[in-house]
């Protein structure tokens, strides 16, 4: 899946694009906290004679982790953005600005992966737990016996960290679920 718009020869007027986010744009980026993503962004393209703008919105949700339980969690997702793209050629850019992106002239076309990445990111809920009594109680329960543990005083709590050990397992046992 690309994120690229054709923009070389395109005559003035409106155009209209459809991008489906799968999970395997975080994967691309390294980004372990999503585990999948379903989110549609939608992109008008408008061009004038020497100018693009393009006027993006972005809706649906992202499956993470519970802050609480550690189980799957989906948030939802929603963003707009207004996005101008400037063709400039390397080293002359002069607006470093988000809402712009900079294409050298010789591209035929502009590549979205980044902005709509970065618009998914900083647009994900702070707040990533269950609403109150949905979380899994077993986890629960296992979790705050593990941190009353920790909390007993190791001073090697750098080194192990009851919670990533417990996530192994966890990761452990859906493999072989599988
Ligand atoms: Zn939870």
């Amino acid at each position: 899946m690309d994120y690229k718009i054709h923009i070389s020869g395109l005559a003035g007027g409106k155009y209209d694009y459809d991008f489906k986010v799968g999970g395997e744009l975080f994967r691309e980026f390294g980004n372990t906290q999503v585990s999948d993503c379903d989110v549609l962004v939608k992109v008008t393209l408008e061009k004038g004679s020497g100018w693009m703008n393009a006027v993006c919105s972005g809706n649906g949700t992202v499956t993470t982790e519970c802050d609480r339980c550690l189980e799957e969690i989906k948030l939802p997702v929603e963003f707009s953005a207004n996005l101008a793209i400037r063709t400039a050629k390397l080293g002359e850019e002069t607006e470093t600005s988000d809402e712009f992106i900079i294409v050298d002239p010789s591209e035929a076309e502009v590549d979205l992966k980044q902005f709509i990445y970065d618009s998914i990111c900083v647009n994900m809920p702070l707040k990533r737990v269950h609403p109150e009594g949905k979380c899994n109680p077993e986890m629960v329960k296992k979790l705050q016996s593990l941190k009353a543990e920790e909390g007993k005083g190791k001073e090697d709590s750098d080194v192990y960290s009851p919670f990533s050990a417990l996530k192994d397992l966890i990761n452990q046992s859906k493999k072989r679920n599988k």
